[in-house]
């Protein structure tokens, strides 16, 4: 009767609706990123979405996207999308799921929970049904006053035994109440208890032990929207999940939902709680802040121009630290194809690393050609450097030969970490740029002078560098580096001396690559130019 008092409107039996929702039958893990459309994507968000894809697409599962909007408050609009298209940009993608605001592929939805009230209520009603849930009438003040009250008692805080007024409301009482239109929320009827414990085993953290939940929570609010712990127990179960990886704020909640499961008379999935991503401030350890920490921010990777694959990669060796070893036997393979382990995550949040992101990045980098890091350059920089862009369009084959300089060999240098390093990185080839620098040193003008009188921009690369030799020891440097190192006070200084002073001059720089190329690839007009100005 009760039932049909509070949702007269739902027709569906339980049955009908898990009918709609057959079992998957398939092997794999079925897992599930469920954020809630803030328009905000976390570090730790990608992070657990990468590794739901994983555990599922390496077990050949399914792994969806549920949008956990039932908080209007919060949601932003274009929430969807921002969280569809950023996970997208590092090669996270869903088999099922929402595809946008409004649109979503699969069986197994609506798979946004505000499209699945009547789906909740079904089973909010079959609870009341068997005495399991009941409407609470609870003013907030009320429920302070009951707080106040344990307080002033030191009993444990909360909605729960004695505590909980409306348990055992006489229908009649119910009836008038719901007649007259008072809110109510549903609370489900606990019979936990503190004393006893539940056990459950952890895929991260293990074996894990908590006390019973012996509070008669909510379950659906008073707009007849369900909570989180309700939503979730309902949506994994008939979407089929096998395994909940979530972050550990919810492993608190777990003694709830492991109840839920129970009381609606299901099996609970396995769950696996993920330590937040940790940022060392001072000796400390604290949670990457989305208000202090701009790397906590999934579009700050993107706007720093890190390629995706560096920042998967790096996230793949925040989770396992045996990545690195696997990247370095498998230098070539693919990140899809490491095998994630969940038991070697850490346990108490992975400590973020932007140094070693830049040289997870820098390897990554190192392994393009000279053509992608120009492509992915000019696609960033047209975003975000409009300046550099048109530099770079101006004369593509210059900015690729520019880019080809130690890249390809066995060794390839390592000098870019992310797009936005590149403006700088080749910044001397350009005039305009170059003209906005100074020499790092000073440049000691006779030699110039002197070289000025031998350059050749058609040497080849061993005449260029006897040249320099020759020329270095007339003016009393040492051109063999043992003969230096031998009797050091016997030179003004060695051959490399002289060359850093000709980088210098030609770069304003003291650290470059190669100076023969970068030679040939300004040619020899600019570099005679910048040579000049130190002739006396
Ligand atoms: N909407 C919840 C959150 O963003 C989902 C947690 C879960 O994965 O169950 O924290």
């Amino acid at each position: 009767e009760l039932a049909e008092l509070l949702f007269g409107h739902i027709t569906k039996t339980p049955q009908e609706v898990e009918a709609e929702f057959p079992p998957r039958g398939i092997e794999g893990n079925v897992t599930r990123f469920a954020p809630s459309p803030t328009g905000f994507m976390h570090i730790g968000g990608l992070f657990a979405a990468l590794i739901c894809q994983r555990v599922a697409h390496q077990t050949g599962g399914v792994f969806f996207l549920r949008i956990e909007d039932t908080d209007k408050k919060r949601e932003v609009e274009g929430g969807v999308e921002e969280i569809v298209n950023s996970l997208s940009t590092f090669g996270i993608e869903f088999d099922e799921g929402a595809t946008s605001s409004t649109t979503e592929k699969g069986e197994y939805g609506p798979y946004r929970q505000s499209q699945r009230a009547s789906i909740y209520q079904t089973f909010a009603k079959s609870l009341v049904e068997q005495g399991k849930a009941y409407p609470c009438f609870c003013t907030e003040e009320e429920l302070g006053d009951i707080r106040s009250k344990q307080e002033s008692i030191k009993a444990n805080p909360g909605y729960y035994g004695e505590w909980a007024v409306h348990r055992d409301m006489p229908f009649e009482q119910v009836k008038e109440l719901v007649i007259k239109g008072v809110p109510y929320v549903l609370r489900l009827k606990s019979n936990g208890s503190l004393d006893k414990k539940v056990e459950c085993k952890d895929g991260i953290k293990g074996k894990i032990e908590m006390p019973q939940n012996d509070q008669d929570i909510v379950i659906l609010k008073s707009d007849g929207i369900p909570t989180y712990h309700f939503a979730h127990a309902v949506d994994d179960h008939l979407m089929g999940t096998t395994d909940v990886i979530r972050g550990d704020e919810w492993l608190s909640s777990l003694p709830v939902h492991l109840q839920l499961f129970y009381e609606l008379g299901w099996k609970a999935p396995r769950f696996a709680h993920i330590a937040p991503v940790m940022k060392l401030e001072g000796s400390s350890k604290r949670k990457l802040s989305k208000r202090k920490d701009p790397e906590a921010a999934v579009s700050y990777y993107h706007q720093m121009g890190y390629p995706s694959d560096s920042v998967i990669e790096y996230l793949l060796n925040l989770a396992n630290s045996s990545y690195e070893d696997w990247r370095r036997q498998n230098p070539d393979a693919p990140h899809e194809d490491y095998v994630l382990d969940m038991k070697k995550m850490s346990v108490s949040g992975a400590l973020f690393d932007i140094i070693k992101l830049n040289d997870i990045s820098k390897t990554v980098i190192s392994k393009m050609t000279a053509q992608k890091v120009y492509d992915m350059t000019l696609e960033w920089a047209k975003i975000y450097d409009k300046e550099f862009a048109a530099l770079l369009e101006a004369d593509e084959e210059y900015a690729v030969r520019i880019l080809a300089i130690g890249r390809g060999g066995k060794k390839p240098r390592k000098d870019i970490a992310k797009w936005s390093d590149v403006k700088d990185y080749m910044a001397y080839f350009y005039d305009e740029l170059f003209a906005q620098s100074q020499p790092e040193a000073e440049v000691d003008k006779e030699i110039i002078t002197e070289y000025v009188k031998i350059f050749d921009i058609n040497d080849d690369k061993d005449v260029w560098f006897n040249k320099i030799r020759d020329m270095s020891e007339a003016l009393g440097y040492a051109g063999d580096m043992k003969a230096y190192k031998a009797e050091p006070e016997k030179f003004k200084g060695n051959v490399g001396d002289v060359s850093t002073i000709i980088r210098i001059a030609v770069t304003n720089r003291s650290n470059t690559p190669d100076l023969y190329d970068i030679m040939q690839i300004i040619g020899e007009k600019r570099t005679a130019q910048r040579l000049n100005k130190y002739v006396v």
